[in-house]
């Protein structure tokens, strides 16, 4: 299908033991057998003095890299030959793995280059994995998934849709789709001379329609709202008072000194974002400006990107002060952010009286809340229990848990999904099998688009360039 041969450093750039270059295509062992030099005796002043024993596919041979042009040693390098379709491309695939560092790494390119290769653009060895049909579009963009993966568990879900748990879950679903359009077939064929009349082939779609495919599309949308945490992190805003101590707790929960912690109220006028993790879940946390009534016309811009922080965030820590009630602009705010996605935290505990906590605790009703102290760091260890307790509580994925769609194949699933509430109507409605196969029909090629059925050059364009050159 592919005709030109390509070429990429495959590991990150910089200095490192090992790096690689990667070469896909019909020129590959040509170039192998012209650069690569097993015995350095029969290295000359003008390239290779004889030609080498033959080289096996699968095998690590262990050599020199020569330019074939003047004979220089470009490094001593393993070199491995995978003869096509046993490839990761289904191409001849050739791989050098030198010393690494840039400049060794492009030398070995560029020779490779005026031997016989083109560079490669992002992700086109996948792509190629993808178009000579070794992977399917779940497989490929799970490969994207699993490089980017910012935890454990996104690893795991990344690694389970690379071995096509994805791909086999969207593939019986398509199977019992195309059953129900050849029952809709052998019903127009049939009915008319067997007992069995048209209403019951409809009935029998119906019932399969409702007792297995909608459950099982349905478990899939959920499982990606459920998961995308794992992938994207959870997004937490602290809000409060002015002085409150709302940078302090920030800096104790990522453990580092990053937002600037001040006497003086106001000084945290734009969002700081950081990045931390619990139990190998990412969390990105933004301290925002502290919500008052205020004419500073810079405080304003400050509090109105606090509020928009707050409505995108997963979860809004509420920063309230142990040392005093709480005020009506702070019990309006607890009102506002809703209780379902904040917790209260009573700081500065070091300070308190047991029974003002009592009483900002009343006040509070309703809202989860802790005692800590930013300052002596006492509480935060619980506070971090409190705040993925109900977002990530009994998030112990099982291996048929970690099969999950990514955004993309979700927005497709549930356009099946109305797709097919449209097909049951149609069955109850209009009671006709060639319409509901017709239907049937779209479904099945909407969900084609989730596993792709490779002629949809646009679209992969625009997944493939999501990866990184040389993958
Ligand atoms: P923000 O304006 O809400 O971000 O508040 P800061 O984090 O800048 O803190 C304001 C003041 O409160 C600073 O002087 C902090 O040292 C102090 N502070 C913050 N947390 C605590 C705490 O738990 N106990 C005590 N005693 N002081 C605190």
């Amino acid at each position: 299908m592919t005709q030109n041969t390509i070429a990429a450093i495959s590991t990150p750039l910089g200095p490192g033991g090992i790096g690689i270059v990667r070469i896909s295509g019909p020129n590959a062992f040509a170039i192998l057998k012209k650069l690569f030099v097993r015995d350095k005796q029969k290295i000359g002043p003008i390239g290779k003095l004889a030609i080498e024993r033959a080289l096996n596919s699968h095998v690590v041979y262990y050599g020199h890299l020569i330019d074939p042009e003047n004979g220089i040693i470009l490094d001593e390098v393993l070199a491995i030959y995978m003869k096509a379709p046993k490839s990761f491309t289904r191409e001849d695939v050739v791989e050098f793995h030198s010393h690494s560092g840039f400049v060794v790494l492009d030398r070995i390119l560029s020779v490779v280059v005026n031997n016989g290769a083109v560079l490669s653009g992002p992700g086109e060895f996948t792509k190629r994995a993808f178009l000579n049909g070794r992977i399917d579009l779940t497989q490929a963009e799970a490969v994207i998934d699993l490089i980017n993966a910012p935890c454990e568990t996104a690893v795991q879900l990344a690694s389970c849709q690379v071995a096509g748990g994805l791909r086999d879950v969207i593939q019986g679903v398509s199977d019992s789709i195309t059953t129900l359009v050849a029952s809709c077939e052998a019903g127009i064929e049939f009915s008319e001379e067997s007992e069995i009349d048209q209403e019951s082939y409809l009935r029998n779609i119906q019932k399969t329609m409702r007792q297995t495919i909608f459950p099982e599309i349905s478990l899939l949308i959920q499982r990606q709202k459920d998961t995308a945490i794992f992938k994207e992190g959870l997004l937490l805003a602290i809000a409060g008072a002015p002085n409150v101590g709302k940078s302090s707790l920030l800096n104790r929960l990522v453990e580092r000194e990053t937002a600037i912690v001040s006497e003086v109220p106001g000084t945290t006028r734009d969002v700081v974002r950081e990045y931390f993790s619990i139990n190998g879940v990412p969390v990105i946390i933004c301290d925002t400006a502290g919500i008052h009534d205020t004419n500073d016309p810079v405080e304003r811009i400050g509090i109105k990107k606090a509020r928009d922080h707050f409505n995108q965030a997963d979860l809004v820590i509420l920063v309230l002060e142990a040392t005093r009630e709480v005020n009506g602009f702070e019990k309006k705010l607890a009102e506002e952010l809703g209780r379902s996605k904040t917790i209260a935290v009573i700081n500065k505990d070091d300070l308190a009286e047991d029974d003002m906590v009592l009483s900002i605790q009343k006040q509070i009703d309703g809202v989860p809340h802790i005692r800590v102290s930013a300052k002596t760091g006492t509480g935060i260890v619980d506070l971090k229990r409190l705040i993925f307790k109900d977002l990530l509580s009994d998030k112990n994925i099982t291996s048929r848990e970690r099969i999950t769609p990514n955004l993309r194949q979700r927005k497709i699933l549930e356009k099946v999904l109305k797709e097919l509430e449209q097909c049951v109507i149609a069955v109850e409605t209009v009671q006709s099998l060639e319409v509901v196969s017709g239907m049937l029909n779209d479904v099945l090629r909407l969900l084609d688009e989730v596993s792709g059925n490779r002629n949809k050059e646009e679209l992969y364009d625009h997944i493939f360039s999501q990866f990184c050159i040389g993958k």
